[in-house]
């Protein structure tokens, strides 16, 4: 019988750009306090580093907390999709038969928002998407890892992510072969590769479709 093949993704800065879910959150604030002017001062003080939501509220005199915009900017039902040749990334591994999960650290309504609207369970079943707090773990504690082995006990399996300091070195440990999708400049968290070895994915990639050669 043939292996089976499970690859798991991360989501932000691997199946999406986590920017653009930033713009939409920055966009939602914007609407709600009613200046939509504040939508480039925000991405402004984003690039300089700035604490976005404690210089808008003070620039603008708002009446809302950093609390209250955090709020917005973790619940708002985001506007993000998936670019065309991940989709047919993601087709192609279904054709073939392999098992997709998902493993993504963040808060619950958060991911769960970010994965209805990217519409994953085209893919990748309810019982194959892990969040870390509603999992109690993330990476890269071992229990991520093993959840999916224990699922799939004969198979063998690949990560795709983009996080060199958690995404690939329990993944490497365990024997999975491992994949990082390199930033193409618009990643949230900036790649470094001068680790340890332990830490360094197998392949590097520039697009998700690349996987497919690779498993
Ligand atoms: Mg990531």
């Amino acid at each position: 019988m043939k292996t089976q093949q499970v690859v798991v993704f991360d989501l932000d800065d691997t199946l999406y750009k986590e920017v653009d879910f930033l713009k939409s959150a920055f966009r939602e604030i914007a609407d709600t306090i009613g200046h939509p002017e504040v939508y480039n001062f925000m991405l402004k003080c984003y690039r300089d580093g700035e604490n976005v939501f404690k210089t808008v509220i003070e620039r603008y005199n708002l009446s809302y907390t950093v609390d209250q915009l955090l709020e917005i900017y973790r619940n708002h039902k985001p506007d993000i999709t998936l670019n065309t040749s991940t989709v047919a990334a993601l087709n192609a591994l279904r054709d073939r038969g392999v098992t997709m999960g998902l493993m993504t650290d963040g808060r619950t309504v958060t991911q769960r928002n970010k994965i209805k609207v990217l519409g994953l369970s085209r893919w990748i079943g309810e019982n194959d998407i892990l969040i870390s707090e509603e999992f109690g773990y993330g990476k890269p504690d071992i229990h991520c890892y093993e959840y999916f082995m224990n699922r799939y006990p004969e198979a063998v399996f690949s990560y795709v992510g983009d996080n060199l300091s958690k995404d690939f070195v329990t993944a490497n440990r365990l024997g999975w072969n491992t994949i990082c999708l390199l930033d193409d400049g618009r990643n949230i968290f900036k790649q470094d590769f001068d680790i340890d070895e332990s830490y360094l994915p197998k392949h590097k990639i520039c697009s998700i479709n690349e996987v497919l050669s690779l498993i």
